[in-house]
C-alpha cells in the first residue's frame, strides 16, 4: 500500500521512509505541504499520509483543511499529523483541521505501526461504505431485471433532456416501445423466458441507440427511449432501426428461437414542451403507440407529424 510522507527535514524524511519501507509500504515523499497536497490530489494517490506539522509553504493543519475541503468524490485520505508539540490545544487544533490522528516525534515503531493499522481499518470501512452507497444508488435508479434506467429515473431524464433541449434549441424525441402480444409470449413460454425476452430487448435497444441517448423500463413490457437532439425526420429513421433490431433477428433464449416484434409510439418535443406537464407529452407518445397497435403492430406511429391527430395532440413543435 502507498503512503505519503511529508516532512521538510531531510534526515527525518529518510528515516521515516526507511521505517515504512520495512513495514512493507510503498513510500511517496514530499518536502513541503504544497507538494504533499499536489501528490494527494492526483489520481491513484496514497490513501494514507504522515504529515509533519511544521513545514514551509503549507503546514500540517492547513494541509488537512485543504484536503477536507476537496470534493467528496475523491477517495478519503487518512491523515496522521506528526508533531513535536506537546500542548493539548495544538492537538485539538490539528484534529479540528481534519487530521484523523496524530503522533508525537520521535515516533515509537510499535506505536507508529499500531496507528497505521487503525488507519487501514478506517479506510477499509470507508471503502465498504462508499461501495454500499454506490450499490444503493444503482439499485434505486436501475431496473433490477434489465439493468436499464427504471421508470422514475427515465422520467427524470426526460425532464432534464427537455430542459436542455429548450436551452440549446435542439429537439428531443421520445419513443414508447411495447413488445407485441407479450401476454401470449408469457403464456406460451412462461415468465422466466418472458423475463429473458425483456432482458434481450433492453440489450438490443441499448446497442442500437447512441451513447448519450437513454433507455428505460417504463412498465412491464414497455420501454421509454429518450433521443437527444433528434428531430422528426431522424426520429422516423431511428424508430425504424429500433423496430428492426427486434423484428429482423429472432431471439435465441435457451434452446428456443423466438420471433417477436415491437410497436412504437413516438413524439418530438420542441422548446415549448418544457412548459407542458410531462404526462401530456407521454400521453401523446402513448396515443401514437396505441395507434401503432391498432394498425397491426410491428410499426411506428409518430404524434408530432400529425399521424395521431385523431386524438387531438398537443402542439409542441419548435
Ligand atoms: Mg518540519
Amino acid at each position: 500500500m502507498k503512503i505519503l510522507v511529508a516532512e521538510d527535514d531531510r534526515v527525518s524524511r529518510l528515516l521515516m521512509q526507511r521505517t515504512l519501507t520495512k513495514f512493507g509500504y510503498e513510500v511517496v515523499l514530499a518536502e513541503d505541504g504544497r507538494q504533499a497536497v499536489e501528490i494527494l490530489s492526483q489520481h491513484d494517490a496514497p490513501r494514507l499520509a504522515l504529515i509533519d506539522w511544521m513545514m514551509p509553504e503549507l503546514d500540517g493543519p492547513s494541509l488537512c483543511r485543504e484536503m477536507r475541503a476537496q470534493h467528496r468524490d475523491t477517495p478519503y485520505v487518512y491523515i496522521i499529523l506528526l508533531t513535536s508539540k506537546q500542548s493539548s490545544e495544538d492537538v485539538v487544533a490539528g484534529l479540528e483541521a481534519g487530521a484523523d490522528d496524530y503522533l508525537t516525534k520521535p515516533c515509537q515503531m510499535a506505536e507508529l505501526r499500531a496507528r497505521l493499522h487503525t488507519g487501514h481499518r478506517i479506510l477499509s470501512l470507508e471503502d465498504r461504505l462508499v461501495k454500499a452507497r454506490e450499490e444503493m444508488r444503482y439499485r434505486a435508479t436501475h431496473d433490477a431485471l434489465t439493468g436499464i434506467w427504471n421508470r422514475a429515473s427515465i422520467l427524470s431524464l426526460v425532464r432534464s433532456e427537455l430542459q436542455r433541449g429548450a436551452r440549446e434549441l435542439r429537439p428531443v424525441s421520445l419513443l414508447l416501445c411495447d413488445v407485441d402480444h407479450f401476454k401470449s409470449v408469457n403464456d406460451n413460454y412462461g415468465h422466466i423466458i418472458g423475463d429473458q425476452i425483456l432482458e434481450e430487448v433492453a440489450k438490443r435497444f441499448k446497442d442500437e441507440v447512441r451513447g448519450y441517448d437513454a433507455v428505460g423500463r417504463y412498465g412491464g413490457e414497455e420501454f421509454l427511449i429518450v433521443l437527444s437532439d433528434c428531430d422528426t425526420a431522424s426520429l422516423e429513421v431511428r424508430a425504424e432501426a429500433l423496430r428492426r433490431s427486434i423484428a429482423d433477428s429472432p431471439l435465441l433464449i435457451d434452446d428456443l428461437v423466438i420471433s417477436i416484434t415491437i410497436s412504437i409510439g413516438g413524439t418530438t418535443c420542441g422548446k415549448a414542451a418544457v412548459d407542458l406537464p410531462l404526462e401530456l407529452i407521454l400521453a401523446e407518445a402513448d396515443t401514437a403507440l396505441y395507434q401503432a397497435k391498432a394498425r397491426g403492430r410491428n410499426r411506428s406511429v409518430f404524434a408530432s407529424n400529425g399521424t395521431s391527430q385523431a386524438t387531438g395532440p398537443i402542439s409542441i413543435s419548435a
